[in-house]
């Protein structure tokens, strides 16, 4: 049935379609931090996340990276390949930031020779804890072939997405992905690329991500516009 809410998250909410291999994800005017614990509506946020993300994915496919983009359909509107998700949060760390930095009591900024990619188990009753390889097997979460494939394909897209941030005078410190498997059972790159799932300092040290939303910094949608506009002059 076509049109149909399949799931509503705290950001998206996904709809069915009349191709069964087909999603609509419908971006929301919602910012939560702590799992949903605080949740505020922020006007304006479902457009600018929905045209960051629409951007960095057709970029992404260009570049030849699989996901699960089709095309931005309106301005709070994708279609996207309908996939599994994989429930894993795949954190890569360019700069010590955030929890990281906080868990081992570093000052943020610090750059990593290596970056450092992290894994969390998505379930929210549990609030996303953290997991190793050796869990993702035990869990069956993973096998250790598509996890040597995510971590190699998140590593090629931390470069291809560093490059496009540097040429804007932003600096890529972190993000999350999420990875889901299509009909074909292929691994591509799902969920969504925006300013709620990176951290991105501008050239004077400024927060251009949610951030701006966790720690009281500023307007929001003010600086995710700039993120966009600096995007679109790529
Ligand atoms: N992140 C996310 N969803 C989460 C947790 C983290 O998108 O549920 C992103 C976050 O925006 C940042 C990166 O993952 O870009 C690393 O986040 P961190 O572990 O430092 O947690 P935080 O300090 O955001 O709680």
């Amino acid at each position: 049935m076509e049109n149909q809410l399949i799931y509503s998250g705290k950001a998206k909410d996904i709809y069915s379609t009349e191709d069964e291999h087909v999603i609509k994800s419908v971006y929301k005017d919602q910012a939560t931090m702590l799992n949903g614990v605080r949740k505020e509506t922020i006007e304006g946020k479902a457009v600018l996340n929905n045209q960051i993300s629409s951007l960095i994915f057709e970029k992404l496919n260009a570049a030849g990276i699989k996901t699960h983009f089709i095309k931005q359909v309106s301005d709070t509107e994708q279609l996207n390949k309908k996939v599994d998700i994989i429930p894993l949060e795949v954190v890569l760390r360019n700069r010590a930031a955030g929890s990281f930095a906080k868990r081992f009591g570093l000052a943020e900024g610090q750059v990593f020779d290596t970056p450092i990619m992290e894994f969390y188990y998505k379930k929210d009753e549990l609030d996303d804890p953290f997991i190793n390889d050796e869990h993702i097997a035990f869990l069956e979460i993973a096998t250790a072939e598509e996890i040597a494939y995510i971590k190699a394909e998140t590593r090629r897209i931390n470069e291809l997405l560093k490059g496009w941030f540097e040429a804007v005078d932003l600096t890529l410190v972190d993000f999350k992905l999420e990875f889901g498997k299509d009909a074909t059972g292929e691994i591509i790159l799902a969920d969504e690329f925006s300013p709620d799932n990176c951290r991105l300092w501008d050239a004077d040290g400024n927060h251009m991500d949610k951030d701006v939303f966790r720690r009281d910094l500023g307007n929001l949608t003010d600086v995710y516009a700039v993120v966009l506009e600096k995007l679109q002059s790529l």
